[in-house]
C-alpha cells in the first residue's frame, strides 16, 4: 500500500548562492523519499529576484561568507512572511550558512553584521578557528538517535530562550565547540551544521521532516510507509563516531 494521493510542496531558497558541499543532496533526498511513496512533490527553486510563495517545507543550504552577504538582505526582506509560515507550522531546514541566517544575526570576521530573519532565538559570531571534520551527534527524538555529517564553519552559534539544540555532539564541534550542542530547533524550524550532504545519510530525519510537512498540510499526523533503507542506514552506521 502506498501513501496514496498525498502532496507536499518544497521550496529551495537561493540554490544559486547557498549550496555548498553538495547541500542539493538534501533536496534530492526529500523529493525521492516522497516519490518512492507516490507522494506528489510540487518543487520550486526560489532565486534572489523571486517572490516567496507558501510551501510546506523550505530548504536553504550553506555558503561562504560572501554568498551569505549576497543572500542576507534579500532573505531579510521576506522575514515577516517566513515568520508567519513558521507560525503556521511550515518546516524549515537550514544547513550551516543558511542555518546561521535563521537566527538574529551572523557576525563574520571584520565585516558588517549580517541580519538574520529571527526564525529562531540564536546568534552566530565568526570564531578564530575553522571547524572541519566528521560529526556524530545524538538526538532525543529520532530512531536511531544519531545524526552524522561533515562540518566546515568558523561561525560559533549560541542558542537562547525556547530554541533548543537539535542534538549533542559525541564527535566533532557542532554549534560552537564548547557547549556540546549541534544544530537547533524552534517549532518546525531546524538548523544544522552538518553538510555531506546531510539527509542522504540520515534518512530517518528526512522522513521526520516529511511527516511534519504533511501534518502542516493536512492537519493530521500521517505515518510514512517504511522504505528499504539498508544502504542508507549502513552508510549512516559506518559514519558513527568516524574520526574527526
Ligand atoms: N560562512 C559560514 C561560516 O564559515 C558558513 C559556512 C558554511 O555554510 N559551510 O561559518
Amino acid at each position: 500500500m502506498k501513501n496514496q494521493a498525498l502532496k507536499i510542496s518544497i521550496a529551495h531558497l537561493y540554490p544559486e548562492l547557498l549550496n555548498l558541499y553538495g547541500d542539493i543532496g538534501n533536496i534530492i533526498t526529500l523529493k525521492k523519499r516522497c516519490e518512492w511513496r507516490s507522494i506528489e512533490v510540487n518543487f520550486e527553486e526560489i532565486h534572489v529576484k523571486d517572490e516567496i510563495k507558501e510551501h510546506d517545507l523550505y530548504f536553504i543550504g550553506g555558503g561562504q561568507d560572501k554568498q551569505q552577504e549576497e543572500v542576507a538582505d534579500i532573505l531579510y526582506s521576506h522575514k515577516d512572511f517566513l515568520s508567519k509560515e513558521r507560525d503556521k507550522g511550515a518546516v524549515f531546514l537550514g544547513i550551516c550558512g543558511g542555518y546561521q541566517l535563521f537566527g538574529h544575526y551572523y557576525q563574520p570576521h571584520d565585516k558588517e553584521k549580517l541580519k538574520g530573519i529571527n526564525l529562531m532565538d540564536a546568534y552566530t559570531i565568526a570564531g578564530k578557528k575553522r571547524f572541519i571534520g566528521n560529526v556524530t551527534a545524538k538526538t532525543d527524538f529520532l530512531n536511531p538517535k544519531t545524526i552524522v555529517g561533515f562540518e566546515n564553519h568558523s561561525g560559533l552559534t549560541y542558542l537562547q530562550g525556547d530554541t533548543k539544540p537539535l542534538a549533542y555532539v559525541t564527535t566533532g564541534n557542532g554549534n560552537n565547540g564548547t557547549d556540546k550542542t549541534e544544530g537547533a530547533r524552534f517549532k518546525n524550524v531546524f538548523g544544522t551544521y552538518l553538510h555531506g550532504s546531510f539527509l542522504p545519510k540520515n534518512p530517518h530525519f528526512a522522513d521526520y521532516l516529511i511527516e511534519l510537512a504533511l501534518e502542516k498540510r493536512y492537519g493530521e499526523k500521517i505515518k510514512l510507509l517504511p522504505l528499504n533503507d539498508k544502504i542508507e542506514i549502513d552508510t549512516h552506521n559506518s559514519l558513527i563516531n568516524k574520526a574527526y
